[in-house]
């Protein structure tokens, strides 16, 4: 009989469509679902894997990472994502990123599959704008335009603003780039909006209007975030509202109650402890010679000054409403996952097994609470090919223990993997057994 490269046996498979446990064989073959037995079906294979009692469903899909900028950081970021049972992940996010060509030359070595969206900073930079507080002319504004557009023909998924890194950017700007999407099939805008706390409504009214008033898809990115300072809730409405008249807006989340970002970023500004209602000490230095350290005066003037560079975490939002944005049906998990020098926010080694978890303390059956980590995140980004497991499927395939499931990476250890996930298949190949990271890099970058 003729031996297939993998078969997978589980009572609990989730293909991504259906919604429901199956019992069922996935025979895979050259990388692809070749076909899909009955769960007895005398099937060999060069390797067999009896999933029985665990969970197999499509990898998991990350509509909001950062695989983008140093190379060795960047290789920690796909492989804890790997580890997390992420199998595709869309990067360039927050306007931040490389352009399709530096991103090709720096990533020689791909664990997880890649999609990049064209970040707003990057095109800013190829026009000669160093000053994110600088305004771009209008013949600046036709030039990224230009390079958009190529960006866009040789396959990015779409664009991504990060408005509150950029805080003077024009409606022009945003409109005019925004505006070349237009001419190209299945493309989306992702938007860290302008203002995080209590501006947040009027920034989120700004990312919906640009998805109303040009008819395109606009992903609000780690809505949570943005809004977890009082404002969760009506944030939500104003979304449920915007869907319900057809605008073209979806969101992602990731479940943790602290923020993380470069402290040299407009994001501190003066004014942020007011917005958050919280002092310097809220904030941790999350990379370099202080991390660890809580802020004060000195460490905060110090690090904006000599190295802006610096991660820092924030402990400022609500538990309570970072829970609401997740839970809603419509948000899609995400990491938000960055590391430099192996430090950074335990999101980036956990959002997906917590994410799961504050799903099912929500009250969601597995069945449903995976179409938060695959099945929307896969629809938002127009992915195609992967996210389900059925027959001419690409085989991703992440095989976890429900009873197990956990995320061990912690503030002070950020790097830690999950517990419970047993394989990560990426295109055929399993690349994670036990926890353990054990095959090639097969990771492919995905153009649309
Ligand atoms: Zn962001």
């Amino acid at each position: 009989m003729f031996e297939s490269d993998l078969v997978i046996k589980s009572d609990k498979v989730w293909d991504g469509e259906s919604q429901t446990f199956k019992e069922a064989t996935l025979v895979i073959n050259k990388g692809i679902i070749e076909r899909i037995e009955d769960l007895y079906a005398p099937v060999k294979g060069k390797r067999v894997i009896d999933a029985c009692g665990l969970i197999v469903s499509p990898g998991f899909i990350d509509i909001h990472a950062h695989v983008e900028e140093d190379p060795s950081d960047t290789l920690t970021i796909q492989k804890l994502l790997l580890l997390q049972g992420v199998t595709t992940a869309i990067s360039g996010n927050c306007g931040s990123g490389l352009l399709l060509d530096d991103v090709e030359g720096s990533l020689r070595e791909r664990f997880i599959n890649l999609c990049f969206l064209t970040p707003h900073a990057a095109l800013r930079r190829a026009v000669g704008i160093a000053d994110v507080y600088e305004r771009a002319t209008p013949l600046k504004i036709k030039a990224m335009r230009e390079l958009l557009r190529s960006e866009l023909e040789k396959g990015a998924f779409g664009l991504s603003f990060g408005l509150e890194y950029t805080p003077n950017v024009s409606q022009d700007e945003i409109y005019g780039l925004a505006q070349v999407l237009k001419g190209f099939d299945r493309r989306f805008i992702s938007i860290h909006i302008r203002h995080d706390g209590p501006k947040c409504i009027d920034a989120l009214k700004e990312a919906i209007a640009l998805a109303e008033d040009l008819r395109l898809r606009v992903e609000i990115s780690h809505l949570g975030s943005m809004t977890a300072f009082g404002y969760a809730k009506e944030a939500l409405n104003i979304i449920e509202d915007a869907v319900l008249r057809g605008v073209d807006v979806k969101f992602d989340s990731y479940p943790y109650s602290a923020f993380c970002t470069h402290i040299g970023s407009a994001v501190f500004d003066p004014g942020f402890e007011e917005r958050w209602g919280k002092g310097l000490d809220f904030i941790e230095v999350a990379s370099g010679k202080f991390k660890g350290m809580r802020l004060n005066e000195d460490l905060f003037n110090l690090l904006r000054k000599e190295a802006p560079e610096t991660l820092v975490v924030a402990h400022v939002m609500n538990e309570e409403e970072m829970r609401l944005c997740l839970s809603h049906p419509m948000c899609a998990v995400a990491s938000d996952g960055v590391i430099k020098g192996g430090w950074g926010h335990p999101r980036a080694a956990g959002a997906f097994p917590r994410g799961l978890l504050w799903l099912r303390e929500a009250g969601y059956p597995w069945e449903e609470a995976l179409k938060h980590v695959v099945t929307i995140p896969r629809e938002n980004a127009f992915l195609e090919g992967r996210g389900e497991l059925k027959e001419g499927s690409f085989a991703d395939v992440v095989i976890f223990d429900p009873l197990r499931l956990s995320d061990r990476a912690t503030f002070s250890n950020p790097t830690l993997p999950p517990d419970g996930i047993r394989y990560v298949i990426v295109n055929g190949e399993i690349s994670v057994e036990d926890g353990k990271i054990i095959g090639p890099s097969v990771g492919f970058i995905l153009r649309r």
